[in-house]
């Protein structure tokens, strides 16, 4: 399987990173997620999401201490900003800070988390002048639904964004129906969030159900890579499943090698059926 999605840019995303949503919340935790991510990194999830929001900028310094001394250029970082800073009078102040947790120069990619009221063409400018300073090398959106695409296609240097982040699990397949056959269009990438369901919270039973037993019966893996690898299986797919388990992050360093096959995927796609009319997107 592929390790990397291409974007338009030109550059290479890893396939396979690393959530870090309720990361950074409780003190003693810290060392425990310091750890399980850097198992991850060694393990070859090298792409790290996390967030301003989360813990209040408690994730981010999570990351930080995980990647202090690595190699950077290993590395690759996601971090978002509040649809509430990502104005111009917030925003450079917003990346500067999410830079400092994070005790780095420059991010991967920068992400406007939701949409919200501050004009697209603002904090698109603003994205911009943040890559031309060398801060970010690049910039998405997340939970945009088509029409937030179509918006942000409307405004000035709107297609330089590259890859939307949104919720994508095989028991929520909604932006199947519209949102990714657009992006896809358009060559942006998918990065999916709970990938796993929140390990079955959004959805009761996915990990329990039989066809997503029987296939991980078949090719002998465990239910939760049956999900990873489903969503592996689209093209310009992004996933970053959170785990703090080295046992979980063992499972999902793993499934770059499994390779669902028709019959593996008609069974998933018969019990968790293809959206056949629009669904508002999903959102946690
Ligand atoms: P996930 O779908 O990644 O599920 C996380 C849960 O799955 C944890 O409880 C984890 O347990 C468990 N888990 C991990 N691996 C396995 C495994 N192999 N088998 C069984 N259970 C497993 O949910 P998240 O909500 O964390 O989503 C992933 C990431 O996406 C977030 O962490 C965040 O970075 C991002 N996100 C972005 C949002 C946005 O608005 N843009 C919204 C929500 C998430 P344990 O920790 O015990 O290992």
């Amino acid at each position: 399987m592929k390790k990397h999605v291409k974007l338009l840019d030109g550059s290479s995303i890893p396939v396979l990173g690393q959530g870090t949503w309720h990361m950074g919340e409780d003190k003693s935790k810290k060392d425990q997620e310091v750890s399980a991510l850097q198992y991850g990194i060694s393990k070859g999830m090298t792409l790290v999401d996390t967030a301003e929001m989360y813990g209040s900028g408690g994730a981010e310094l999570v990351v930080g201490e995980a990647i202090r001394g690595m190699d950077r250029s290993d590395l690759y970082i996601v971090s978002k900003v509040y649809p509430h800073n990502a104005g111009r009078d917030k925003i450079f102040n917003s990346c500067m800070k999410s830079l400092k947790r994070l005790g780095t120069d420059y991010l991967d990619l920068y992400l406007l988390h939701w949409p919200g009221s501050v004009p697209l063409e603002e904090t698109v400018a603003c994205m911009e002048e943040l890559v031309d300073q060398g801060k970010i090398k690049r910039w998405g959106v997340s939970n945009f639904d088509l029409d937030d695409m179509e918006d942000l296609w409307s405004v000035k240097d709107g297609d330089k964004c590259l890859v939307n982040q949104v919720l994508y699990h095989l028991g929520s397949r909604g932006i199947e129906y519209d949102l990714l056959p657009w992006m896809e269009k358009k060559g942006i990438a998918t990065m999916a969030y709970c990938p796993l369901a929140q390990a079955g919270k959004l959805r009761e039973g996915l990990l329990q159900n039989s066809a997503v037993g029987s296939v991980a019966k078949k090719h002998n893996i465990t239910p939760a890579q049956v999900l990873l690898a489903f969503i592996l299986a689209r093209e310009n797919m992004i996933i970053i499943p959170k785990a703090s388990s080295e046992n979980h992050i063992d499972e999902n360093s793993k499934v770059l090698h499994i390779e669902l096959d028709k019959e593996d995927m008609d069974l998933l796609i018969k019990e968790y059926p293809t959206p056949k009319f629009k669904l508002p997107l999903d959102i946690v």
